[in-house]
């Protein structure tokens, strides 16, 4: 017998919360714990441009045979389209590669594991903090994880020198993993000018951005949300790209992403992406179809793309407009302290600077769930549950 030599693993953070939360039998309770997308009702609904696109799937596939390896191929050259624009010199060049991958998740497991197996690359930088899941997956893939400083938790801000001076002592051929947009958990994003430092930063020391783009849309919009990553690309001469329209196009639950490199020239990138695929092989052989069909439907299709636009428009302003109402809530229950900083705050998330024993309480004397390290999922607030978490908050801090 051998799963008896086995320990308990410890309840994933985030997840785990989500665990707590289905068994709290509070009616009033409120889960700001996982990122995912609500709207003005509290559903996570489909968007419309996606039933469309399943309709159209439904009437004209005509079989389930398996993908190749790396998946659907309109949609690996939808998605280099969407990350880099239809121009960039990346494309033209013909150095980027794409494989369809199951979400971000497993698009960073592949990613990892592509150049733990078949380089001498063994190091990762995070930011710190960083989402959860980062520590777990790259270390599965026997990456060395190693952190970055990133955030100023008394002022609420970026602490660029700090990160500078982290990578300044990173080696050559290290990784750096770089949120595109929307920092989980921050919320706080790179500025165009600090965008330009930290390619220059990669380029002179050889460190190879591995960038996690996740939220592509949710902060300011598609085109812009990718400015941080066109503008490294344009500098440095290798990077990595995984990417996840579980949250863009509300497809958690189809596992759907893509793991890109962007070699020096297009044979590194051929033979970068024989291993790739060999990875993927040894690992879940292909991918599941339906996310990139729905993806690469609507990306196609200039009526259905403009729909889903317009769908990830209105997320994006609802999550604005709750981010503004929360700070305004705040206050009018006559909370003192300075929240202002959460609605200059980018994506799903408001790093909120609560803390464990303040979230705690939360949960325990209200049924408000929120991450341990303070992180409140905006994205499922709304105007019915806001004053019952404002009153809250107030009570604890
Ligand atoms: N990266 C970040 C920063 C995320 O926040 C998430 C989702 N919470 C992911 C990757 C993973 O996305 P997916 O659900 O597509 O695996």
């Amino acid at each position: 017998m051998i799963f008896n030599q086995v320990e308990l693993a410890p309840a994933d953070p985030i997840l785990g919360l989500t665990d707590a939360f289905k068994a709290d039998p509070r009616s009033d309770k409120v889960n700001l714990g996982v990122g995912i997308y609500k709207d003005e009702s509290g559903q996570t609904p489909i968007l419309k441009s996606v039933k469309l696109a399943e309709q159209k799937l439904l009437d004209n596939e005509t079989s389930k045979s398996y993908l190749g390896i790396d998946g659907v191929q309109a949609y690996n050259s939808a998605v280099q389209t969407l990350l880099f624009g239809e121009q960039h010199q990346v494309l033209q060049q013909q150095r980027t590669v794409t494989a369809q991958a199951p979400g971000g998740t497993g698009s960073l497991r592949v990613a990892a594991e592509f150049v733990a197996r078949n380089t001498d690359s063994n190091t990762i930088w995070v930011s710190n903090p960083t989402w959860a899941n980062h520590n777990n997956i790259f270390q599965s893939a026997q990456l060395q994880v190693k952190q970055y400083r990133y955030y100023d938790a008394p002022t609420h801000s970026m602490d660029f020198d700090a990160m500078l001076a982290d990578l300044a002592t990173a080696k050559a051929g290290d990784l750096v993993l770089l949120h595109g947009c929307c920092h989980n958990p921050t919320g706080i994003d790179l500025n165009q000018s600090q965008w330009q430092t930290i390619a220059e930063l990669c380029l002179q020391k050889e460190l190879v951005p591995l960038f996690d783009f996740a939220y592509q849309g949710f902060g300011d919009g598609v085109e812009e949300d990718a400015q941080g990553l066109r503008l490294v690309a344009d500098i440095v001469p290798e990077l990595i790209v995984a990417n996840s329209f579980s949250k863009n196009f509300g497809l958690y639950n189809e596992r759907i992403g893509a793991v890109t490199l962007v070699a020096k020239d297009q044979d590194t990138a051929k033979t970068a992406f024989s291993q790739v695929k060999s990875t993927i092989r040894g690992n879940y052989s292909n991918p599941p179809a339906h996310g990139a069909l729905i993806v690469a439907t609507i990306l196609g299709d200039n009526e259905l793309r403009a729909m889903w636009e317009a769908e990830l428009q209105q997320m994006r302003e609802r999550i604005a407009q709750m981010r503004v109402l929360f700070v305004d809530t705040l206050k009018s229950v006559g909370v003192s302290q300075d929240f202002s900083f959460i609605s200059t705050q980018n994506g799903m998330f408001s790093f909120s600077g609560l803390n464990k024993a303040q979230v705690e309480r939360l949960r325990e004397e209200f049924g408000i769930y929120i991450v341990g390290s303070g992180r409140i999922s905006v994205a499922g607030m709304t105007r019915d549950n806001m004053p019952a978490i404002c009153h809250a908050i107030a009570q604890v801090v």
